[in-house]
């Protein structure tokens, strides 16, 4: 059984008050009742990851940050290492988010090398992977998700893979307010399931959770863990109203 996990991206949002505020909020309205059932975390701007910390301390809510470098030290101005996330108090870090591949322009490989960083740093990634628009009316969906899955885990042991947590997001579902459907869900996940059994074994595929994102809502959240190989959600926009956050998560429960 994969426990479920319901991660919050709070991307380019709040400030030093509000970040606490919403963090102690979702923690307080939490505290006691998931402990054990579900993974819950939010993930705040780099900047707020240490006061969030001490929001959320001992509530069970984990801390994760929105990216990360894999260089550990050194001249690489304005980059954050596994260690200095470690450092203070997170516990899972995005790899390659959509915004990051396709905004700002990160590249397969550099998403990779990241992933890999991660772990070696002690850190638990969610590797996002998704098609955009043009490549699902392409019919270009899974081959784009199995590259992104190919390139982001490239050369990872079974050990160090099961650190991995993977989030299926279609670029076209995020922040537009159009989710995919269950069923388009479902398809991709088992799709990535499948894959995850061939590149490693099937206990490995039935062990790792794969969290749908994009335009997730307290409304659709149920319907979307209902589907068979949906193990948790990664809600970006809706994470942001601490009470909507907590009905998500208690419709993945
Ligand atoms: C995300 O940021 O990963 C995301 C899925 O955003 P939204 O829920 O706003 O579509």
């Amino acid at each position: 059984m994969r426990k479920p996990f319901v991660a919050g991206n709070w991307k380019l949002n709040t400030d030093s008050r509000s970040s606490v505020e919403l963090a102690k909020s979702v923690a307080a309205s939490l505290s006691g009742r998931v402990a054990g059932q579900i993974s819950v975390a939010v993930i705040p701007p780099f900047v707020y990851l240490q006061s969030v910390v001490r929001a959320v301390s001992s509530s069970g809510v984990a801390v994760g940050a929105q990216d990360v470098y894999f260089e550990q030290k050194g001249a690489f101005t304005g980059e954050i290492s596994p260690a200095m996330l470690k450092d203070v108090g997170c516990t899972y870090v995005l790899c390659g988010h959509s915004e990051r591949r396709h905004v700002i322009g990160e590249t397969d490989e550099l998403v990779g090398r990241k992933l890999a960083a991660s772990i070696s740093g002690g850190l638990l990634p969610v590797l996002c992977v998704g098609e955009l628009l043009e490549e699902r009316d392409a019919g270009q969906t899974e081959q784009v998700v199995a590259r992104h899955l190919r390139t982001g885990v490239s050369g990872l042991s079974a050990e160090k893979m099961s650190a991995v947590t993977i989030a299926y997001e279609p670029v076209w579902a995020i922040g537009t307010g159009r989710t995919a459907t269950p069923q388009q869900a479902q398809e991709v996940h088992a799709f990535i399931r499948n894959w995850l059994a061939e590149a490693y074994d099937k206990t490995l595929a039935e062990e790792i959770r794969v969290l749908y994102g994009g335009s997730v809502k307290a409304d659709n959240a149920r319907a979307l863990m209902q589907q068979q190989d949906v193990d948790g959600l990664l809600v970006g926009g809706a994470s942001l109203k601490a009470d909507e956050f907590v009905r998500i998560i208690e419709a993945a429960l």
